[in-house]
């Protein structure tokens, strides 16, 4: 960190915020909204691979609260059923598990989006916040010092800012600035994703397929149509891609044991290579990190997402404290405060997660016994049942901040 204070000559932000996808957007109108003078340094460019979202729990209570969701519920299809299946035709394999929301008392788990959708509803809504300041452009230096973080944009616009809110994904240069080291495991998978219609209805439910290299699940969009993340074995997924329309509606016809009737598939296929990363810290010298800059898990449980909302949700919700007493919004005890808000819900997610994935994956019989017999006493117990999903949902440690009426007061 550099000793100096705020160099003269450039414009001061309470708050700027590094980066435009979903996490660093929803942060960006959270904290406008506190009333925080806030910048966002993001491009307007198209998203760019075929995503979906599964949003849980508080996430789209936190995007009501935003006046996001209006713009974007009647894109997304609602999630009632969530099966697990085990397909990985093993010796000793785990029972079928259904979860339904109406045994927890709620008409919805949530809701699955594409995620070009969900930017373009948090796109038009950061248009219409008076407070917040647009920077189309990248951050290209980002200098941490006493008193502020100080940023030069690739077409040389100077900022400084009091914090900074890094939401620039894996790669985050703002993570670099502020000197926070990542433990990073590679996982021996890759997702594929694509979009599919098909003849049958899937009546919102999702299901998912366990196969010994990772999950393949079908998760509802609107209409007769399904999003589909297939994890397989680096090798194995390079072959599904490579595969022609046809022979791809077939593979996932096959897969999915044809409960969606006749598959074809859309336009548009992404890879992406999985990767655990945890981050040291989520915040040091001025900069906190929300999103995949704070946390990266393979896509099990639709989690990801649903916990860079509830970054976005804890940064704005600390700011808004420490302003409202006076305090500065980067200082140390701020971002203690942020970091005493995620540690558990980010620590035990990717705990959870990664076993799930390993048990999965691991060919060891006392492995696959315990897994299936997890997986049995949660399908047969029903109090066990719903533990789990609520848990899936929301931490239940979590105080109501998402979605409090005193939120955005
Ligand atoms: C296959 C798959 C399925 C998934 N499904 C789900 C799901 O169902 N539910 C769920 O909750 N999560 C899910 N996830 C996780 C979810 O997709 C991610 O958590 C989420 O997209 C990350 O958003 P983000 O805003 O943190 O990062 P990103 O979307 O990566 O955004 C980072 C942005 O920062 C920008 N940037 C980088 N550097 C700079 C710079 N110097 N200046 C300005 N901008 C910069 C980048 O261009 C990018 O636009 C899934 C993930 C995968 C891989």
């Amino acid at each position: 960190m550099n000793d100096a204070s705020a160099p003269s000559g450039s414009d001061t932000y309470d708050v700027v915020v590094i980066g435009g996808g979903p996490a660093g957007l929803a942060a960006a109108i959270a904290l406008a909204q506190t009333g925080a003078t806030t910048a966002l340094i993001a491009r307007l460019a198209p998203y760019a691979d075929n995503r979906t979202t599964a949003l849980l729990g508080g996430s789209i209570d936190f995007l009501q609260t935003l006046e996001v969701w209006p713009h974007a519920k009647d894109k997304a299809a609602e999630l009632q059923v969530m099966r697990l299946v085990d397909d990985t035709g093993r010796l000793i394999r785990a029972p079928e598990v259904r979860f339904s929301c109406d045994e927890i008392g709620l008409d919805v788990f949530g809701y699955n989006i594409e995620n070009r959708l969900l930017l373009a509803a948090l796109e038009q809504r950061a248009a219409e916040i008076p407070g917040l300041t647009r920077f189309d452009d990248e951050a290209a230096a980002i200098s941490p010092h006493d008193e502020v973080v100080t940023i030069r944009t690739g077409q040389g616009e100077s900022l400084s800012a009091r914090l900074v809110v890094g939401a620039d994904g894996r790669q985050s240069p703002c993570r670099e600035a502020a000197g926070i080291e990542v433990k990073r495991r590679e996982l021996n998978q890759a997702a594929l994703t694509f979009n599919i219609s098909h003849s049958r209805p899937h009546r919102n439910i999702s299901t998912e397929f366990h196969t010994s290299q990772g999950p393949c699940v079908f998760v509802p969009l609107p209409g007769d149509r399904s999003s589909v993340v297939w994890v397989a074995a680096p090798k194995e997924a390079e072959r599904l891609i490579a595969l022609s329309d046809g022979e791809l509606s077939e593979a996932a016809e096959k897969q999915s044991h044809s409960i969606l009737g006749r598959i074809s598939v859309e336009p548009g296929r992404h890879l992406f290579p999985l990767a655990i990363e945890q981050p040291r810290q989520v915040a040091q010298h001025r900069i906190a990190l929300v999103g995949e800059a704070a946390h990266v898990l393979p896509p099990i449980g639709a989690q990801g997402l649903n916990m860079g909302l509830r970054d976005a949700a804890d940064i704005a919700d600390v700011v808004r404290h420490a302003m409202a007493s006076g305090e500065d919004p980067g200082a140390p005890q701020t971002l203690r405060r942020y970091a005493l808000a995620r540690r558990a819900d980010v620590a035990s997610r990717t705990f959870v997660i990664d076993i799930a994935n390993r048990s999965l994956l691991s060919a060891l019989l006392p492995m696959q016994s315990l897994r299936a017999a997890g997986l049995h006493l949660i399908g047969s117990f029903g109090p066990l049942r719903r533990i789990a999903m609520r848990e899936g949902l929301a931490p239940s440690w979590r105080s109501p901040r998402v979605g409090r009426s005193d939120f955005l007061s």
